[in-house]
């Protein structure tokens, strides 16, 4: 199939092209408006009267790899209309080419959104690739000039926090959660910009927001009557932690559990006698520490005395640093010396070793030995120190809750006992459990008596805090609205930000996380 190639179908609809020069690596088009007349802009009336003529330049789409500058003929018309205040106007071509714009609008749009997308410096590159001639200053001109859509009045709206530099400076970012899409971002996170935004916003109806903290007291002030809703991924994760909490206010008891086994040095392996002697010089510091204290030594002069770091110290006198040693019983245990003598003499074939053994009235099998080489070969590598150890809280907590499907047998071993020997762990956990279930099943009737239980348990401070926030808590439960999504607008705005390269301003990451959603 063949058409027929016209120049006008290289320029915006409406124009015809004149003539076509090409200069370097510019094409340009001389355009001129098809139909002989043009409306006035004060009243309307349309007129055929040309008064003037003149030329304006324009950047377009570029052209198989040459930037396009369009000299369009512009007329000036005589209004013809008696009352009209305006005697002479330029002829308008609508959004192909607003009037004073340097772009067509075709070219405008690229523009912006190359720009939402990578921002100024990096679109700029990007654009010069494309033969699209824009500089950096411009792209960052063209998102401001844009500004960001008009949004309609949000009545359900998710706010947060985000953190323009951690730990330091925080701004707020309010999405409309029944469009799914941010509105705005405001400079800080003070509850009275915040109170400032939602005054300015009453048909809002319902806020989520996260639990407790100055959102919820703006809310209250400014938007008494809208229904809060603390979010509910908060909440689990507040759960959690206040669990994991209650873990670490239990480790002693736990390691108590964990390593009720005495220990003779004579009956370890290399490996393992390696790792009791660090256990003994962390005692015996342990000890050192603990009588300077009690003799009424502040930490600073302890450390001075001692020339242990000061973190060291204020673990051993919080007691968070009594580790407690264990070794693996074991049918090896008489031949140790014999096998370690062997071992030392360079024999060491596990099945060689098993057969001699037996002939001295070893009664295990060839499995134990080659156990028994393996661990000593690894002792070898002075790959001492994953023996034995005590989980971390935070691994104990994963192992209580949701690891439990499919823990290994050492795991099994390590729940069992905590499981035996801390029952009020045990109770705590079930009641995290339950408040989770809760939530997820959307039991609103179970909340008061869950607070009850949970105000006797472990994790009392966090049912108190459940209990302060009801209201919000139970809409919560009940609402279909959450914050989830706001969260993952927060993502979005790190992304843009780090391609502004933390220098963006707070209008601009606006625009451009608004713009670009
Ligand atoms: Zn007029």
């Amino acid at each position: 199939m063949s058409t027929n190639f016209r120049p006008s179908d290289l320029v915006p609809a409406g124009f015809v092209a004149e003539r076509i020069t090409h200069i370097d690596d510019e094409t340009c088009i001389l355009l001129s408006r098809a139909g002989a007349t043009a409306s006035c802009p004060a009243c309307g009336r349309m007129s055929r009267t040309v008064r003037s003529r003149y030329c304006r330049q324009v950047a377009d789409l570029p052209l198989s790899g040459r930037r396009v500058r369009l000299l369009v003929r512009t007329r000036r018309f005589t209004c013809d209309a008696v009352l009209c205040g305006r005697q002479i106007f330029a002829e308008r071509f609508g959004d192909v080419l607003p009037p004073y714009a340097r772009r067509t609008g075709r070219l405008e749009h690229l523009v912006h959104h190359l720009a939402l997308a990578l921002g100024g410096r990096p679109a700029a590159r990007f654009a010069q690739r494309l033969m699209l001639p824009v500089s950096n200053d411009t792209l960052l001109r063209v998102i401001r000039r844009q500004g960001s859509p008009p949004s309609i009045p949000p009545s359900v709206i998710g706010i947060d926090d985000w953190a323009w530099q951690r730990n330091h400076r925080y701004g707020t970012i309010v999405c409309d959660l029944e469009r799914r899409r941010p509105i705005r971002l405001l400079p800080d996170r003070e509850p009275a910009t915040a109170e400032a935004w939602l005054r300015g916003n009453p048909q809002i109806q319902i806020i989520a927001r996260d639990r407790g903290g100055a959102y919820g007291l703006a809310a209250a002030k400014a938007l008494p009557d809208a229904v809060q809703v603390a979010d509910r991924w908060h909440l689990m994760e507040n759960a959690s932690r206040a669990f994991l909490d209650a873990v670490r206010k239990s480790m002693r008891q736990i390691r108590k559990t964990l390593g009720a086994t005495r220990v003779n040095p004579k009956l370890l392996t290399a490996a393992e006698r390696l790792q009791y002697q660090g256990y003994l010089r962390r005692e015996q510091t342990n000890a050192v520490i603990m009588a300077f204290a009690k003799d009424g030594a502040t930490i600073k002069e302890i450390v001075r005395r001692t020339g242990h770091s000061r973190g060291l110290v204020r673990q051993v006198l919080r007691g968070q640093r009594n580790d407690v040693f264990r070794s693996r019983e074991s049918s090896l245990e008489n031949y140790l010396g014999w096998l370690d003598a062997q071992w030392a003499a360079g024999k060491r074939n596990a099945t060689e070793l098993w057969r001699r053994l037996r002939i001295q009235g070893f009664r295990g099998s060839r499995r134990v030995v080659s156990e028994w080489a393996t661990r000593r070969k690894r002792a070898d590598k002075a790959d001492a120190e994953t023996l034995n150890r005590i989980p971390s809280a935070r691994t104990i907590a994963r192992l209580l809750t949701t690891n439990r499907d499919n823990p290994t047998k050492s795991e099994t071993v390590t729940i069992a006992a905590i499981e035996g020997g801390v029952p009020l762990l045990i109770k705590a956990r079930d009641i995290i459990a339950d408040f989770h279930r809760m939530i997820r099943r959307k039991a609103e009737n179970e909340l008061a008596p869950w607070i009850d239980r949970a105000r006797e348990s472990l994790v009392a401070s966090f049912a108190n805090g459940v209990a302060k926030d009801i209201q919000a808590v139970r809409a919560a439960i009940v609402s279909p609205w959450s914050n989830g999504q706001t969260e993952g607008q927060i993502t979005k705005l790190k992304l843009v930000r780090r391609q502004m390269y933390g220098r963006g301003k707070l209008d601009l990451l606006q625009a451009r996380l608004i713009g670009a959603t």
